[in-house]
């Protein structure tokens, strides 16, 4: 067959563009919720209460109590790579905060119809702001393009409604609202056992009641126990490692011998970020084996810290992965600490029943 004459090549659309880098980064609503808790915590609040229709598609709105918004600030807010966290590249190996790429509520507002309400303590009123496709938009029509004051409290409230309403296949992939609104209390979840000093509310709308609610002053065992319970609180232990040479430390709360569930909760912070890693999930269920009876599995909640410099938190659009150097000597090092405090614990309890 004869080769035909190559189509030429165009450039994409801009709004194209946008649409599909949002939709990489936004994949599903608990893909925003998680940025926009991240930017609540980067932004001081202690309390954060969240609230969710349809799973978040219909609506996901925050409101946190955080240092807010300047007004002069709103017109750029939801540009592409516009932040106050990031100046320059190398800033990159040592973030110290959440979001870093000022891609989130830029993404959000591609694809969603996103208000923002938010008050700094300088201001006597708050500003309401509502967004299209990274710009501001008039409240309604033959209204200025611009913010309005509106009364409200010190902090941020960012409402997302109609998530991927411009993304019709996106729209109809997600078939079970409960299912979403299981994942958006997961992540939820996750923050609020470990963000200490950090309240956290979540609800369906329309509900008196809260599916999840953690007060800013609970310690880090009660967060666990007013999320999984009293059965799992109670038997848990604490371990704590650290490796110079490695360039990390790492803390937590483990389940010990007496639990047992059928699949593994790992609550995995890497630099405050909530994240994956198969590699350490694998560890730690090898490392209870021996401990549990045969199929059992454990709760595992990891605060891992490593030297910025060491981690690259770039390689997802989500950025649920990162990389980091020695990531199997870390693991060995976890899974290490893990094993013989679960088996300290084991022969007290073995001295304990013969005296
Ligand atoms: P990034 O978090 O990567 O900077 P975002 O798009 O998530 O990018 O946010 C852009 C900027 O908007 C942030 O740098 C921050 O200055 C501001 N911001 C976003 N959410 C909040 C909030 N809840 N409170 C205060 N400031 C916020
Ligand atoms: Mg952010």
């Amino acid at each position: 067959l004869a080769a035909s004459a190559p189509r030429r090549i165009k450039p994409l659309d801009q709004s194209v563009v946008n649409k599909i880098a949002a939709g990489e980064i936004i994949v599903a609503p608990v893909n925003a919720l998680k940025e926009l808790i991240e930017n609540s915590v980067d932004a001081g609040a202690t309390t954060v209460d969240i609230v969710s229709k349809d799973g978040g598609l219909k609506l996901l709105q925050i409101t946190d109590n955080g240092h807010g918004i300047n007004k002069d600030d709103l017109p750029i807010l939801c540009e592409r790579f516009t932040t106050s966290k990031l100046k320059s590249f190398d800033d990159l190996s040592s973030i110290g905060t959440y979001g870093f790429r000022g891609e989130a509520l830029a993404s959000i507002s591609h694809i969603a119809h996103l208000t923002v309400t938010t008050k700094t303590k300088d201001s006597d009123v708050a500003w309401r702001a509502l967004f299209e496709d990274g710009k501001l938009v008039a409240p309604k029509p033959g209204q200025a393009a611009e913010p309005k004051p509106v009364a409200g409290r010190g902090g941020t409230q960012i409402t997302v409604e109609d998530l991927f309403y411009n993304m019709p296949n996106r729209r109809k992939a997600f078939r079970s609202p409960s299912e979403e609104y299981q994942k958006i209390l997961d992540i939820v979840g996750r923050y609020a056992v470990h963000c200490k000093g950090v309240g956290f509310s979540c609800k369906k709308h329309g509900d008196a009641d809260m599916s999840l609610s953690v007060n800013a002053t609970a310690n880090t065992v009660d967060r666990i126990r007013n999320i999984h319970g009293s059965n799992l609180a109670n038997e848990l232990v604490e371990f704590k490692v650290a490796d110079s040479h490695l360039g990390f430390t790492a803390h937590g709360l483990v389940s010990n011998a007496n639990y047992s569930v059928k699949k593994t909760t790992l609550l995995l912070f890497i630099n405050h970020r909530a994240v994956d890693c198969y590699p350490l999930k694998k560890g730690i269920e090898q490392s209870y084996a021996t401990f549990l009876p045969k199929g059992g599995r454990p709760f595992v909640y990891i605060s891992l810290e490593i030297e910025p410099h060491r981690v690259d938190v770039n390689i997802h659009p989500t950025k649920r992965e990162v990389n980091f150097l020695h990531e199997d000597d870390i693991v060995d090092k976890i899974c290490e600490a893990i094993r013989s405090k679960l088996a300290a614990v084991d022969t007290s309890r073995v001295f304990m029943t013969q005296t």
